[in-house]
């Protein structure tokens, strides 16, 4: 009981050699499609107890370019172009490996040849375009696959031909898409398509190449010189590439891991930077005080000097019979020692004036102005003791039988 399609190959073309082969595929994906069960009640449509939904073509090419270039008016026509390229490619592309997948496993297909055979057929029956395959095709697995084959009647020229629009690009991105993701399925190794003359643009047939990515753009090459095609329209070939945009969103995202790992690198390169400083600052504070200290002590044991080696022998000399003329000379002498001795006594030095902590606290109560009465009260000794206290102070400072006053001293010593 044979169906005349089962000894006519009329939903393809492919060479001799291929015919058998597709005919079974013809046999089996016509009895597959052979009944639609369409239940609008439902909303459903199904094939083979498979579920399907209809698509407008035009929506799906002619009118969601417009659209897109609607929306991405800001970047420019041909980055909208891009785009909707990009999208409708992987769209095509990851449907085309899906359906293949389910196919196959559903017809129970095993065979490479036998899987592709099913596309063109299954590509037929579901609207997309009529297939012819090239004898120069060698549909191999590996890296040596090629297939050139042409669509007739694809969806996507057709809508445009039917605005009466003619463009300077091929149109029929998710032919390429499908096409490939199905043969891609079929052999497990990854390929491309290119559409390379498109009836939009006003070529005689939209033609294709089906190659490995990595030997896409020969195949092109070479098919461009034997075709005459000319340089500038060559040029606006367009070789898709699956998930070009997760690819070139992953290499901005590695970038920008990368930019965020220099920054880090050179902000701690920074912090280290300011570190050592801020420890070469400390040591260089710690080396300045002890010069000041060393500074201050020297100060000190060269007044300690003078006060012990010096003035007892002055004031000893003194005291000894000296005549008029060698008095006036003595005087001179300690005015000058005193002169030269005083700036350094710039700071009241416990240790140079040799007061007792209690002498100290009496000292600094006069060198407030607070008379006798009240020091002795904030002191809690009696008065006595405070003029004890000064009596020893003004001694210290060698003030003993000077007209001198002992709060005017003190301060002076402050200045
Ligand atoms: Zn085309």
């Amino acid at each position: 009981m044979n169906h005349p399609s089962d000894t006519t190959l009329n939903t393809v073309s492919v060479p001799d050699d291929l015919y058998h082969v597709f005919l079974n595929a013809q046999h089996y994906v016509r009895n597959y499609f052979s009944s639609m069960q369409q239940d609008p009640a439902k909303g459903s449509i199904k094939f083979s107890d498979e579920q399907y939904i209809l698509v407008r073509a035009s929506s799906m090419s002619k009118e969601f370019f417009d659209m897109m270039a609607l929306l991405y008016k800001d970047r420019g026509e041909k980055e909208a172009r891009t785009l909707s390229f990009n999208f409708l490619f992987d769209i095509a592309h990851s449907i085309g490996k899906a359906d293949a997948k389910s196919f196959f496993s559903k017809m129970k297909v095993d065979d490479p040849i036998e899987k592709l055979a099913a596309g063109p057929v299954h590509f037929a029956y579901t609207g997309w375009a009529s297939v012819k395959i090239h004898p120069l095709s060698n549909p191999v697995p590996g890296e040596n696959f090629y297939l050139i084959y042409d669509h007739l009647y694809s969806f996507e020229a057709q809508a445009w031909l039917a605005k009466e629009e003619k463009t300077d690009f091929p149109v029929c991105v998710m032919n390429s898409g499908y096409s490939s993701g199905w043969c891609e399925e079929s052999f497990g190794i990854p390929l491309v398509a290119a559409e390379i003359e498109c009836q939009a643009k006003g070529d005689r047939q939209c033609r294709f190449i089906m190659a490995h990515p990595s030997k896409i753009k020969d195949y092109i090459n070479e098919y461009a010189k034997k075709a005459y095609i000319k340089y500038e329209h060559y040029k606006k070939i367009d070789i898709p590439e699956f998930f070009k945009r997760k690819r070139l969103e992953d290499e901005l995202k590695n970038y920008k891991t990368h930019l965020e790992k220099l920054v880090q690198k050179r902000t701690d390169k920074l912090t280290k930077t300011n570190q050592q400083l801020e420890e070469a600052n400390i040591a260089l504070k710690v080396v300045l005080k002890q010069m000041e200290q060393q500074e201050k002590t020297d100060k000190e044991n060269f007044l300690i000097n003078i006060k012990q080696s010096i003035m007892p022998y002055l004031n000893q000399l003194s005291e000894t019979d000296v005549s008029k003329g060698q008095q006036v000379l003595l005087d001179r002498l300690e005015k000058n020692i005193s002169q030269i001795t005083s700036p350094l006594i710039s700071k009241l030095s416990s240790k140079y004036l040799n007061l007792t902590p209690m002498e100290i606290k009496v000292a600094t109560l006069v060198k407030d102005g607070t008379v006798n009465k009240e020091i002795a009260q904030i002191l809690n000794v009696s008065l006595n003791t405070i003029t004890s206290h000064r009596y020893k102070i003004r001694t210290k400072l060698e003030l003993k039988n000077k007209s001198i006053n002992l709060r005017s001293y003190l301060l002076s010593l402050e200045e």
